[in-house]
C-alpha cells in the first residue's frame, strides 16, 4: 500500500520529506499532524462564530431604536 499525504491524502514517494501534490512537509510526526489538524478545526470553528456574531451584529444594528 502506497503511502499517502497526511494533508491532501495524495500518494507520495515514501521517501520524499514534501508532499509533491499540496507542498507541505510529510516528515512531521503524526502527533504533531494530528494536533495541527485539531487546531485548524479550532480556527475553522471560531471563523464561523465570528461570522455568525457578525451577522447578528449586524440585524441588530438595522432594527430602529424602540422598536
Ligand atoms: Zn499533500
Amino acid at each position: 500500500m502506497p503511502e499517502t499525504c497526511f494533508f491532501c491524502k495524495a500518494e507520495k514517494d515514501e521517501q520524499s520529506l514534501v508532499c509533491s501534490a499540496c507542498g507541505r512537509d510529510t516528515a512531521i510526526p503524526s502527533s504533531l499532524a494530528a494536533e495541527h489538524q485539531a487546531l485548524s478545526q479550532k480556527r475553522d470553528r471560531l471563523r464561523a462564530e465570528l461570522v455568525e456574531a457578525k451577522a447578528r451584529l449586524e440585524s441588530r444594528r438595522r432594527k430602529p431604536i424602540g422598536a
